[in-house]
């Protein structure tokens, strides 16, 4: 199985380092963020070695997300919310900190002072139909 040593969610993993865990299966482990966003933040992480989820095999990442439906319920029975956010931070540029791919549920509270900027636009003519071709190409040899 591939770790880092200098990794320190692959030192959890092999329980090098201290975390609070509250589920393991065959794929992952899932345990408190240190720094939670709001009270019960999780995050679940894959057991291998991958800086980036766009790294990931799809067959090992479809075995691994499989939990999340479970998790998700355990946060809201757990906390007592109604829902959550269910987020991975892809690069460095989207605000990756830690180079091994991670999950976070983030449990949501009304008026929790939370929230993210998410300043919608608009496309202009033809670049829509131009993205969509683009991504059409670029999806046969990725
Ligand atoms: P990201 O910005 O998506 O890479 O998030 C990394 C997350 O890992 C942050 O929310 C940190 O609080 C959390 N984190 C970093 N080190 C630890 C640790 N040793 N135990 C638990 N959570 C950690």
């Amino acid at each position: 199985m591939a770790r880092s040593t200098e990794c320190v969610f692959c030192r959890i993993v092999s329980v090098e380092i201290p975390a609070s865990v509250l589920y393991e299966n065959e794929q992952g482990i899932a345990f408190l963020d240190v720094n939670p966003l709001s009270d019960g933040h999780i995050l679940f992480v894959p057991r291998d070695h991958y800086e980036r989820l766009c790294e990931m095999p799809g067959d090992l990442l479809s075995r691994f997300v499989t939990a999340l439906p479970r998790l998700g319920r355990a946060v809201m029975a757990v906390t007592g919310t109604d829902g959550y956010n269910l987020l991975v931070n892809d690069g460095a540029v989207a605000g990756q900190v830690v180079p091994h791919v991670h999950f976070h549920l983030i449990p949501r509270r009304p008026v929790d002072g939370l929230g993210y900027r998410w300043n919608a636009g608009k496309y202009s003519e033809g670049r829509a139909d131009e993205l969509a071709a683009a991504y059409q190409d670029a999806l046969h040899h990725l």
